[in-house]
């Protein structure tokens, strides 16, 4: 069986965790360690690994993690300035091996770092 990811047991409130937003299909937290003034994590309900592995039939929820990070956005006010990034596979600097977008906003992005 594989494991149950950190974030589906932050979802089924096993782990406490600062919930801004969540509907059927995803949640959106803080980052724990955050990288900027604002960094939310938008985390599909569905526990896929990475991006890589997502399959066709998951596009409308690929979609619909975007929408719901523009609306965070706006929500929390950096809808003028905001970064969404995806870590697919460790070498990218994934982590948690549950797909997820982090949103960052509200610092100076003039910087090449990503
Ligand atoms: P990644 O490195 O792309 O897999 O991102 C995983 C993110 O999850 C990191 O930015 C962590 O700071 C964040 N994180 C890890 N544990 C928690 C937690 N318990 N609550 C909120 N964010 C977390």
């Amino acid at each position: 069986m594989t494991e149950v990811s950190l974030f589906t047991r932050i979802i089924n409130r096993e782990i406490p965790a600062e919930i801004l937003y969540e509907d059927e299909q995803c949640i959106v937290i803080n980052d724990i360690a955050p990288q900027a003034p604002v960094h939310m994590l938008v985390i599909p309900r569905e526990p896929i690994a990475r991006l890589a592995d997502a399959r066709q039939s998951d596009t409308s929820l690929l979609g619909h993690l975007m929408w719901v990070a523009g609306g965070m956005a706006r929500q929390t006010g950096i809808d003028e300035a905001f970064r969404l990034v995806v870590n697919n596979g460790e070498g990218a600097g994934q982590t948690v091996f549950h797909l997820h977008l982090h949103v960052l906003g509200d610092k100076n992005f003039t910087e090449q770092e990503l």
